[in-house]
């Protein structure tokens, strides 16, 4: 029969190397292999808490999991040979285990106290990079209700109530005031009791008093599938997101001219004034374009009329222009402009872009088989459909070839 491995992840979290056993390395799925050892430092995941990361004699881990009472190591296939049964050495990252230990022991005190304010249970956790949640059987909790609760959770953490892991067989479970539902298993149960405040069965790692959470922020609460979805951050993760936000809070204050406390207020009345300034901005353009579709269509037709062409036979007025110091936002506004103003063919491009953008205001008029042999002809891209048409060119003389060439 295999030897178990001996956890001691429970009483083990220095980045100190931990000296173990290698007793087998074998295949795993998709390029991985999984390593087994005599005893181990490194938590599997498990309980809502993600695995340990760390190192077997150098090689990295990139997981460790629980399978048929098993504790497997995975490496990467390539590490594989790097390794070999005997002695090893057992490196943590101390830094993750300490943040996911503050995190777990901070979710049991966030949820207790919870359970005591609002009456509401903790249905499940997620512990991820950036922010931690939990899942709470409550339909919403509102602001004042989880400032109140951080201030409570705070109270506790200054207080520094010991965290007291109890092995409880599992007929005695009962003698328990549980929080969470009994697990069914028969083999002895972890009880975390954090004292005069809760009572959880749980197999993640935990602090040895709630003083060394240090800190926990509620950051904000959702309506999730009828529950209320609670994220948090505890410890040295308050310390990095409070410089962040400091520093970018700095950033408006000083833009703003405005004080931290009063930045909020600033920035939302700079965006007010931003859109005002936007729609009166939108009115100049639309005007500014409509002078020179205006302009564009009149000198057409002085041409048209000086050259006899008054009458185009049944073929639409074809107007051409390149400009050259619009960007195509504004060539697409005066081509628009244009199109309310008299039935043709516009082709507009502009010369900073070197694109240009047909618009057929002429009934029944198909330009795209035109377009596109003009297009190929001049080494453009494009497309569009039978009233819209876009292209580009990667030089300007292709431009104003095709240009002369459709005219
Ligand atoms: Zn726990």
């Amino acid at each position: 029969m295999r030897m178990k491995t001996i956890p001691h992840y429970y009483d083990y979290n220095s980045a100190e190397p931990f000296k173990a056993a290698i007793l087998e390395i074998r295949p795993f799925a998709a390029d991985t292999s999984a390593v087994t050892l005599d005893a181990t430092i490194f938590y599997p995941e498990g309980g809502g808490q993600p695995a340990d990361r760390g190192a077997i004699n150098g090689v990295p881990l990139l997981n460790v999991i629980e399978k048929n009472h098993d504790i497997l190591h995975i490496i990467s296939r390539e590490n594989a040979a790097k390794l070999a049964p005997g002695a090893a050495e057992l490196a943590l990252d101390a830094e993750r285990r300490r943040d996911h230990t503050v995190h777990h022991t901070g979710q049991h005190l966030l949820s207790g106290t919870i359970l005591r304010m609002t009456g509401a249970y903790t249905l499940s956790m997620h512990m991820g990079e950036e922010t931690c949640t939990i899942d709470v059987d409550a339909k919403e909790l509102p602001v004042e209700t989880l400032v109140a609760v951080e201030d409570a959770v705070q109270t506790a953490i200054e207080e520094d109530h010991p965290v007291i892991t109890h092995l409880c067989p599992p007929e005695n479970i009962t003698a328990f005031p549980l929080r969470k539902q009994i697990p069914q298993v028969d083999e002895v149960i972890r009880v975390v009791e954090i004292q005069n405040c809760d009572f959880s069965p749980c197999c993640g790692t935990h602090l040895r008093s709630t003083g060394q959470i240090g800190v926990l922020r509620v950051l904000d609460a959702e309506k999730y599938k009828g529950m209320t979805r609670v994220y948090f951050i505890a410890g040295r993760r308050v310390l990095r997101d409070s410089r962040l936000l400091r520093r970018n809070a700095d950033i408006i204050s000083r833009a703003l001219k405005a004080p931290v406390a009063e930045t909020g207020a600033g920035v939302l009345a700079l965006l007010e004034k931003t859109s005002k300034y936007e729609q009166k901005l939108k009115f100049f353009q639309e005007e500014d374009a409509m002078r020179k579709a205006k302009a564009l269509v009149a000198a057409f037709a002085g041409a048209d009329a000086s050259s006899g062409m008054e009458n185009t036979g049944g073929k639409p007025r074809v107007i051409t222009a390149s400009f050259m110091d619009a960007d195509m936002e504004e060539t697409l506004r005066i081509g628009k402009a244009a199109q309310s103003l008299v039935p043709a063919v516009l082709i507009l491009a502009s010369e900073p872009e070197i694109k240009f953008a047909a618009f057929s205001s002429a009934h029944g008029f198909d330009m795209r088989s035109t377009l596109k042999a003009a297009l190929d002809a001049n080494h453009g891209r494009g497309g569009g459909g039978p009233s819209f048409f876009q292209g580009m060119f990667e030089k300007l003389e292709d431009l104003h070839t095709f240009i002369a060439a459709v005219r």
